[in-house]
């Protein structure tokens, strides 16, 4: 017997959790909505974690979607500090670590990721981070605060961000990537060499394409130990490994999982289970744009389907189609965006000067536009979604895409 009952219940109050709630609001939606989040603060945004709530430039509240007077304004409830433990779909009923049983019309199952822990000799030491939560940047902050030499671990966005971050705050960095690269793994091999020589021309010592042994330390971290046996010195350690959707409680449930560690969506973002959406890092839908089902890691995307799935729910269906955005600074000294389809890269077509600093790539695969990178060339970015979305043909034409006016495709 569950102890009362919603009409929408919102399991995970990150960005497609809090996007969710403010789009049934704004539908009109009828019944209750209890947003459930683990978290201690109210739904906020990741992405300042590593860049300006991180540099002590944006304080905690800027970093919330909406205040607390802005949820009780619209009867929206909310249960921070809260688990969702099980989630019964036949019954329609989830059960709470408070021990209360709700009762449900439709739900949204959005519990995002977990960082990626790597398992190595020494990864118990003091003084080594990951970063997904406010509190994590907290805690990096304050071991920052007394550490001279930071080592950074991984190529993707989120070690090039903090330790953009940390060397504007006066830290001597070094990152350890796998990558031949920064970032190349996601944007290619262009926008790699330009991020690689941004990054060493602002002081951040890199060491590319080697993996990580182990630590070594008494209590704290010493030294970071790389494959190839070479040693560098650390104060502390980021961790930027990467991500894992959470599907703890989906698996629970029962929901179908999918091949890219999501749960399995229709297009229109619909789990296995009926009246039971999903939505952000942890969905993994039937994507008409790709062709195949996808899972996309950006808060972009997780905003948007969070309003899909709220779309959804009030009674207007239809395959998620938005093309994926990404964003990444790397401190002041760099924005880059990304549109695409693929973080595996195709044939790069190079508008503008790299050297410059201003510049696209656009990756080209099978005859189409599948992806571009964009620094300080905001317009590309707008010719090159449309371009996906419309899967404009652009074969025997990569002249034109280099050089010409993406207006004429
Ligand atoms: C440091 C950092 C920087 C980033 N920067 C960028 C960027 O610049 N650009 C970009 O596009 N993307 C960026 N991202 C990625 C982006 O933040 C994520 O894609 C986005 O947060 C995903 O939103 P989500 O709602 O799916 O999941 P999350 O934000 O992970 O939210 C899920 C929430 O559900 C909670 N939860 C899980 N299980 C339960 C349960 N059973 N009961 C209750 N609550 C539960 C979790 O605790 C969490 O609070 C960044 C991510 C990080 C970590």
């Amino acid at each position: 017997m569950a102890d009362r009952s919603v009409g929408a219940l919102i399991v995970g109050g990150g960005a497609a959790g809090a996007a969710c709630v403010e789009a049934l609001h704004e539908g009109g939606f009828g019944g209750g909505v209890l947003l459930v989040g683990r978290e201690p603060d109210l739904p906020y945004e990741r992405p300042p974690c590593s860049k300006t709530y991180l540099a002590g430039a944006q304080d905690r509240d800027a970093c919330l979607f909406h205040d607390a007077a802005w949820y009780a304004k619209r009867s929206i409830e909310l249960a921070s500090r809260v688990s969702v433990m099980r989630l019964d779909t036949a019954e329609r009923t989830a059960t709470l670590s408070t021990k209360e049983v709700v009762e449900y019309g439709v739900a949204l199952v959005a519990t995002g990721a977990n960082v990626r822990r790597l398992r190595v000799d020494g990864a118990q030491l003091g003084g080594i981070h990951y970063l997904r939560a406010l509190g994590n940047a907290d805690a990096i902050g304050a071991d920052a605060a007394s550490a001279e030499h930071v080592v950074l671990v991984g190529g993707s966005y989120i070690a090039c961000e903090v330790a953009a971050t940390l060397t504007t705050l006066g830290k001597r960095c070094t990152m350890v990537m796998l990558e031949d690269a920064p970032l190349a793994g996601h944007f290619g091999p262009t926008a790699g060499a330009f991020f690689g020589r941004l990054l060493r021309d602002h002081g951040v010592e890199l060491v590319c394409g080697d993996g990580l042994e182990r630590f070594e330390g008494e209590e704290r971290v010493e030294r970071v130990v790389c494959a190839s046996g070479r040693e560098v010195t650390a104060d502390m350690v980021v961790m930027g490994t990467g991500a894992m959707p959470d599907v703890m409680l989906a698996r629970a449930a029962k929901l179908e999982l999918g091949e890219r560690g999501g749960v399995a969506c229709s297009a229109d973002l619909e789990t296995s289970a009926r009246g039971v959406w999903a939505a952000g890092d942890m969905c993994e839908y039937e994507s008409v744009l790709h062709g195949r089902r996808t899972r996309i890691e950006h808060h972009e995307v997780a905003l948007a389907q969070g309003r899909a799935a709220a779309a959804a729910m009030l009674g207007t269906r239809r395959p998620f189609a938005e093309v994926p955005y990404f964003w990444t600074d790397l401190s002041d000294w760099a924005t880059a965006e990304w549109v695409g389809l693929s973080e595996a890269p195709g044939q790069e077509i190079v508008r503008g000067s790299v050297d410059a600093g201003a510049f696209s790539v656009l990756h080209v695969a099978d005859g189409r536009v599948v992806g571009a990178l964009s620094v300080d060339r905001g317009d590309d970015l707008a010719h090159a979604r449309r371009l996906i979305a419309e899967r404009t043909p652009v074969a025997g034409r990569e002249a034109e895409l280099a050089d010409g006016d993406l207006e004429a495709f």
